[in-house]
């Protein structure tokens, strides 16, 4: 595995692979990696999680490890982002066959030319995607998606690669970003893989290394919240009654205030394209399930919480099936 610093340099080893007829694949990480940035390389390798899958024969996949400044708000957490590349880098090769070609490890100045921690990043360009920003976490962390969106942008100017690799565990992150890629013809695709949890429920993120024990205990409460409405869900179908945004919000809602260590950032229940509100009274949601033949319309249902110093995140999208059954076997 190669260490890469400069844009020169992942753009000379790519042309490299795909001279070799290899094709690109890019895993974008903020570094402070874990099992869900595991389950993303591992999934870029060809594999599908599981232990000793062999890499797709044709891939050179680079995985990027940079904190990016411009997506943190000035109160955020940017000067204190866990960093570690030679943790990182041991943790890449110790997965063996699924070990990736090239760690791109740019510096900020690499990136972004004219920054200087005072006056940010200085650029005139940036890239903005309206409307599916606007709610939950971009509406309490402004100019973070544009932050993202711009950063991602340049990545994949930098490196690019054929596909990269999401997770879905940042799902409003997702959707912006497979929007951007539509609106402005960017020729990759986006592949999202499924949250990765702790054996307790807990969305592995490289920010619970902020809890302490008390914390890590209380972080559950987000999970938790979502398999109540989960729950909830399957009670109205066993009933046979729709499915209704309210009834899912109320339910993580009330698991969420149950627990006092956790500061409700926001617990959302919005249709998973659109990032807005459903339509949900229950006259509606039968008739457009009718007009689907039936099928249960899918919620994203997405929660924010801080706990301690750190913001966390969850979501899981009530009438995708799998999706649903993954967070109830994490949380028990
Ligand atoms: P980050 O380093 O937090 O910016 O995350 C880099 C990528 O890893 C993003 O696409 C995240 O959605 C993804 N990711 C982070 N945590 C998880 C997780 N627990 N499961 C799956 N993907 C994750």
């Amino acid at each position: 595995m190669d260490r890469i610093t400069t844009v020169a340099g992942v753009r000379a080893a790519v042309s490299a692979a795909r001279a070799r007829g290899q094709r690109i694949a890019l895993v974008p990480t903020m570094g402070a990696l874990h099992a869900g940035h595991v389950a993303l390389v591992r999934a870029a390798a060809g594999g599908d999680g599981a232990a000793g899958d062999a890499p797709g024969a044709g891939e050179f996949v680079v995985v990027s490890i940079f904190v990016n400044p411009t997506q943190f708000g000035p109160d955020e957490d940017f000067g204190s982002y866990p960093r570690d590349l030679d943790a990182d880098e041991r943790a890449l090769t110790a997965l063996g066959t699924a070990t990736p070609a090239a760690v791109y490890a740019p510096t900020v100045r690499e990136v972004y030319p004219r920054w200087d921690p005072e006056h940010g990043a200085d650029l005139a360009t940036s890239v903005s995607v309206s409307g599916l920003t606007e709610r939950l976490c971009g509406a309490s962390r402004p100019g973070h998606f544009d932050g993202v969106c711009t950063v991602v942008t340049k990545l994949l100017n930098q490196v690019d690669p054929d596909v990269a690799y999401f997770g879905r565990k940042d799902f409003q992150q997702l959707q912006v970003l497979r929007r951007m890629v539509a609106d402005l013809d960017v020729d990759v695709e986006l592949v999202a893989v499924p949250t990765v949890r702790e054996p307790d429920g807990v969305a592995t993120s490289s920010r619970n290394a902020y809890l302490d024990e008390p914390d890590r205990v209380a972080a559950r409460s987000l999970s938790r919240a979502l398999s109540a409405a989960v729950r909830r869900a399957r009670a109205s179908r066993e009933a046979g009654r729709p499915v209704e945004a309210e009834v899912l919000r109320d339910a993580a809602t009330a698991t969420l205030e149950g627990e006092p260590r956790a500061r409700i950032d926001y617990v959302e229940v919005v249709d998973p394209e659109t990032l807005g509100p459903p339509d949900h009274t229950p006259a509606a949601e039968r008739d457009a399930a009718a007009a689907r033949g039936g099928e249960e319309r899918e919620l994203l249902v997405a929660v924010a919480a801080h706990v301690g110093s750190a913001r966390l995140i969850d979501n899981v999208v009530v009438g995708d099936a799998a999706d649903e059954q993954r967070l109830l076997d994490a949380t028990g």
